[in-house]
């Protein structure tokens, strides 16, 4: 039995606005793809390794190591870029989002306060910046990670996911990070960011 992962296409069709065609190719085409064969390759490994009967563990090295350390980076990997492909290919309205943009203004004052807030975690961040539902906290909560597999909460869905990675947007602005953010914003797909959000509302644990 191998895993029946398989990448899905970019959930969007138009252009988007100040985020280029040749970004969107590598970012999807190249590196998605490649989290999720890396993550059908991990998973094979890892099944065989379990049903052959011979694992051994060693916290410093071992094959084992090696392989549940690039499981969740591979599938983190998968994981977050879905969530931030699913939100891009919007006009930027937060109108479409009214019971999230309520969510976020009253979080952080106002729209505009949520907006610059997430955006300058958005710079502090190097790997991705979530907006997630806490299902222990019973609430919306922020949450940098450096890496995929370093800094995610668990219990914690996201809902708005943007990726801080230079591969990003290092074509498109160099080291201007601030303008691929802004450009995030611009394309962000409300409705659906609406849609994430209405599913998960109210679930604790
Ligand atoms: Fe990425």
């Amino acid at each position: 039995m191998t895993s029946d992962l398989q990448p899905k296409p970019l959930p969007f069709s138009k252009p988007l606005d100040g985020i280029s065609a040749k970004t969107l190719e590598i970012h999807h085409d190249k590196l998605y793809a490649g989290y999720v064969a890396k993550s059908k390759e991990i998973g094979d490994k890892l099944r065989e390794l379990a049903r052959s009967g011979t694992a051994a563990g060693n916290a410093t090295y071992s094959e084992l190591r090696g392989l549940k350390s690039a499981e969740t980076f591979a599938v983190n990997g998968v994981y977050l870029h879905e969530w931030y492909f699913d939100v891009l290919g919007g006009n930027g309205d937060p109108a479409e989002a009214p019971e999230l943009s309520k969510a976020l203004a009253e979080k952080w004052g106002s729209m505009e306060n949520a907006v610059a807030y997430l955006s300058a975690c958005g710079m502090a961040a190097r790997g991705w910046s979530v907006v997630a539902w806490d299902l222990k906290a019973g609430r919306l909560k922020h949450y940098n990670a450096d890496a995929h597999n370093q800094g995610g909460v668990w219990g914690c869905i996201p809902v708005l996911v943007l990726d801080c990675y230079e591969h990003a947007y290092f074509i498109d602005y160099g080291a201007d990070k601030a303008a691929y953010i802004a450009a995030f914003w611009k394309n962000l797909d409300w409705k659906k960011a609406e849609e994430a959000y209405l599913k998960v509302r109210g679930w604790t644990l």
